[in-house]
């Protein structure tokens, strides 16, 4: 299967079939299949990927020991020149928020005792490290949808839906011998009086799933990343990718998924509690603490909370209300289940899209909303579209796109290939990570105020 063009679609896409067709005629691989040249330019984004891979790193093989360690070296592997504005400052508030991060998660894993999945080739579960063995994270995975569609095999236009016995196709009962043989298929088809040549391609629900973990009883779940400007809760219930992946899973993995932990990283940095020009520890409550670092600073000070004056008890009551079981407002992970109605109904969902999607008459109108100026990185080409510079939009999407590979493992970034290079040649990464984080307060370029990445 992996020889094989793949057509997918993934909830972003479906995300952006709701949000504006244009720009989802762009981008879906069911049609113009574009993805930007070169390094991602949104800083939010880059971020966001450099959260991803520390993650990854540290959770799975842990080269870097220390996923500061593997955020460096994901900034390393960048030339300076090529980085997106603000890169630098996103390093230091990265470095900020992974070590509050290393602080954070033993203590609120204790309970659960997440593990990394290992699994064997058939998706068994195996000891770690051992033959054969590879760790669950960044997993991808193709839902075949049951859906074949025919395709020009030369502009991958997709010509319509493929039912056996079309009388336009020419050598059909091939079709499944190819599948067989792990090749492409190709024949021809009479298309508008014409004999084209085609291909017969399934379309696939694909995605990547940041971690599969088990916990202390044998359960497991899918475990997600986002940064955001601040953590989101209502959209829990909700949410398309938690259903979507829960639903995956268990197709992918054959085995039951207990439910989706949404673990939200603020994009802020947690301090130690303030000290006042006389040398006290402040007790203003809008500082950037948690009631551990407050905690932490108060033994240190007294020897125990107790021992400390009923003002500074008073301050650590105040924090504890803020916080709950799932996290603090730096940190919080959430539980999600569905149940065998949802999972259904988000079957539903997918193939009810998909049959819009594939409708050729579809026309492809542009959505233009307040948004457009930080969630479309097309958006110069919408505009030039309705102005009537033809050339202009072949031009930029000429010299600024290219078609995303149909083929590709999702382990072909230049970044990462120089990393695994580094990993080879042993390169080692220094921890240079005493930050004074309480001379840095830094803000990301605010275009985007809700998005996650
Ligand atoms: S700029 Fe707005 S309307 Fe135009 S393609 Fe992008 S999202 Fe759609």
């Amino acid at each position: 299967m992996d020889n094989l063009s793949k057509f997918t679609i993934r909830t972003s896409d479906r995300r952006v079939f709701r949000r504006c067709l244009r720009k989802w005629g762009w981008q879906s691989s069911l049609k113009g299949n574009l993805q930007r040249k070169g390094t991602e330019q949104n800083i939010h984004f880059w971020f966001g990927s450099a959260i991803h891979f520390a993650m990854e790193d540290y959770f799975s093989y842990n080269y870097f020991g220390d996923p500061r360690k593997a955020f460096k070296a994901y900034y390393n592997a960048f030339d300076k020149d090529t980085l997106p504005d603000g890169a630098e400052d996103a390093y230091d508030l990265g470095i900020a928020m992974l070590t509050y991060f290393l602080d954070w998660y033993p203590r609120y894993n204790k309970q659960w005792d997440f593990q990394t999945l290992w699994l064997n080739e058939n998706n068994k579960p195996c000891v770690p490290f051992s033959e054969g063995a590879k760790p669950a994270v960044e997993q991808r995975f193709f839902i075949d949808l049951d859906i074949k569609v025919i395709v020009n095999a030369k502009t991958e236009e997709i010509i319509c839906e493929y039912k056996e016995g079309d009388p336009q196709l020419i050598n059909q009962n091939a079709f499944d011998m190819f599948r067989l043989a792990d090749q492409e298929p190709e024949y021809t088809y009479m298309h508008k009086g014409k004999e084209i040549p085609i291909k017969i391609v399934p379309i696939y629900y694909h995605g990547t799933m940041d971690r599969l973990v088990i916990d202390r009883y044998g359960r497991w779940w899918i475990l997600d990343y986002k940064t955001a400007k601040g953590a989101d809760t209502n959209k829990l219930d909700t949410d398309d990718q938690i259903s979507a992946y829960l639903w995956a899973a268990e197709k992918w993995f054959g085995h039951p998924i207990y439910g989706f932990v949404y673990l939200q990283l603020t994009k802020d940095i947690a301090k130690k509690p303030k000290r006042l020009k006389s040398g006290e520890l402040s007790v203003d409550k809008k500082q950037k603490t948690t009631h551990y670092l407050v905690r932490q600073e108060l033994i240190n000070e007294f020897g125990s909370v107790q021992k400390a004056p009923m003002k500074y008890i008073d301050f650590l009551n105040h924090l504890a209300e803020q916080e709950t079981p799932e996290g603090d407002r730096f940190i919080r992970w959430d539980f999600i289940q569905r149940n065998k109605e949802q999972l259904e109904a988000t079957y539903r969902h997918i193939m009810g899209e998909l049959q819009l999607m594939l409708n050729s008459d579809l026309y492809l109108y542009p959505n233009p909303t307040r948004d457009c100026i930080w969630d479309c990185p097309l958006r110069h080409v919408c505009l030039a579209i309705d102005d009537g510079r033809n050339s202009e939009v072949a031009l930029i999407l000429d010299n600024e796109y290219e078609a995303r590979p149909r083929q590709e493992d999702g382990q072909k970034e230049e970044w990462r290939m120089k990393i695994n290079e580094m990993i080879k040649e042993g390169v080692v990464i220094e921890d240079d990570f005493d930050i004074d984080f309480d001379g840095i307060n830094i803000i990301l370029p605010d275009d985007n105020k809700t998005k996650e990445e």
